[in-house]
């Protein structure tokens, strides 16, 4: 006997009649002879609807509010999944995050699994039940609820396949596994069997929405084996794990995305020691993830530089560097939204020269101007205006090789907005 963590997103739950397929494809997992942990996200674009009637009444709500609304979509489709278990005579038990055991730090909106004791888990699965756990949540020390980030649900999956030592994690989504780039923007992008947890670890944080990347991170660690295939077709998927086989000659693996983006400049900053830390301190104390980081020459003893963040922080970001100017003096700041980062990642570009060459140089053609670069060992990424990016992407993709020869695309119906 298997246990089996199987994770649903918010598409492939988003009507009756698809929470009804879900609903059978988990029984049929079940009556295989497996133990079956469900983890399931809010039903279509609840998740944007609730952040729609927030904004309402008020534009910059307390966190902490936030997340005990936005915990309510995924509680929703837990309990409807259960019914409509019930309903075709399975036996199946819903649990909210803090039910399941998972307990988190206490920064709300985007918390970490601090721990999880999963044994109500156990117990509803000894009892004969499928356990159904709502995605996205958990609970802090202080017995606050909590949000995980969007597309959290991953996370919620994959550490509870580790904590519970499950045999697989499986994610069904609305595309039939990894693909080379988001087969929503490239039709002849190539679907990938299998990614080692590295190469899939940067797609996620560059922005590959397929997996959360914490999600990953968390697969590595605890070398959970990870499957990611579609809820509307029955075909193989994508293995993400250690030891993936490479392809002959393929340096490029995949290409990410991240749409938005916004960079923010401080000019005429005192050169001394400590600017650096001080500036990132603050963003970093006020939950502000900063990207690329770049610092020009220093003229008459002053410096300017630029970051990137998330466009959602960049007011936050700019009230911070503000709040701080008695301790950093700067001239001014300046700031651009409505950016795009583009990036091509492969483990074998490490001993490849000449692969971030050729990447500025396909953007260069299609006359877009390239405003940052930060590359690693296994990828590059570039930061342009939004306009030309989808053209972008198929002109990069079609260079490294990526192409298939026909349309490889197979996938549920996208309602995204
Ligand atoms: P879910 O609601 O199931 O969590 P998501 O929207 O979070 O689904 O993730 C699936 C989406 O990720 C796909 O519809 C696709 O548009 C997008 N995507 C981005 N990059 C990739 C990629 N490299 N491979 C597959 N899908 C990708
Ligand atoms: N419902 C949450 C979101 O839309 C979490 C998830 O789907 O994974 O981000
Ligand atoms: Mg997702």
């Amino acid at each position: 006997m298997s246990l089996i963590v199987m994770k649903f997103g918010g598409s492939s739950v988003g009507t009756p009649e698809r929470m009804q397929r879900v609903a059978k494809r988990i029984m049929e997992r079940q009556q295989e002879g497996n133990e079956i942990v469900v983890v399931v996200s809010a039903m279509g674009d609840t998740t944007d609807d609730l952040i729609d009637q927030s904004k309402g009444l008020n534009l910059n709500p307390p966190s902490r509010e936030m997340d005990m609304l936005l915990t309510v979509g995924e509680q929703i489709s837990i309990a409807l999944l259960s019914m409509t278990i019930h309903q075709l005579g399975g036996k199946a038990m819903s649990f909210t995050g803090w039910q399941a055991g998972i307990q988190t730090d206490n920064v709300f909106g985007k918390a970490k699994i601090t721990d999880i004791q999963p044994q109500r888990i156990f117990d509803s699965l000894q009892a004969g039940n499928v356990a159904i756990v709502a995605g996205f949540q958990g609970m802090s020390a202080e017995g606050e609820i909590t949000t995980l980030g969007r597309g959290g649900s991953d996370t919620t999956a994959v550490a509870l396949a580790a904590a519970l030592k499950a045999d697989v994690c499986e994610i069904y989504t609305d595309v039939d596994g990894v693909y080379s780039t988001d087969p929503r923007v490239v039709k002849n992008a190539r679907k990938l069997n299998e990614i080692s947890y590295d190469e899939m670890l940067e797609l996620a944080n560059l922005g590959a929405a397929v997996l959360h990347p914490r999600a990953v991170e968390y697969a590595k660690h605890y070398n959970v084996k990870l499957v990611v295939r579609s809820s509307f077709t029955q075909n193989e998927g994508t293995s993400v794990k250690e030891d993936a086989v490479m392809e002959q000659g393929v340096v490029v693996r995949g290409i990410a995305f991240d749409k938005n983006v916004a960079r923010i400049s401080i000019m005429g900053v005192e050169d001394v020691p400590g600017v650096l830390a001080n500036v990132f301190g603050a963003l970093a104390e006020n939950g502000i993830d900063v990207d690329m980081i770049v610092q020009s020459g220093v003229l008459d003893g002053k410096a300017d530089f630029s970051f990137t963040v998330s466009g959602d922080d960049k007011e936050k970001a700019i009230s911070v560097i503000e709040s701080i100017r008695s301790v950093v003096p700067y001239r001014e700041t300046t700031s651009e939204s409505g950016l795009v980062k583009v990036s091509i990642v492969g483990a074998g570009m490490v001993s490849n020269p000449g692969v971030a060459a050729k990447m500025f140089s396909e953007i260069s053609k299609l006359g877009v101007s390239i405003k940052m670069v930060s590359t690693s060992e296994i990828k590059v990424s570039c930061v342009i205006t939004a306009e030309p990016l989808n053209e972008v992407v198929r002109v990069l993709h079609t260079a490294y090789g990526l192409d298939t020869a026909e349309q490889a695309f197979v996938g549920g119906p996208s309602e995204r907005r």
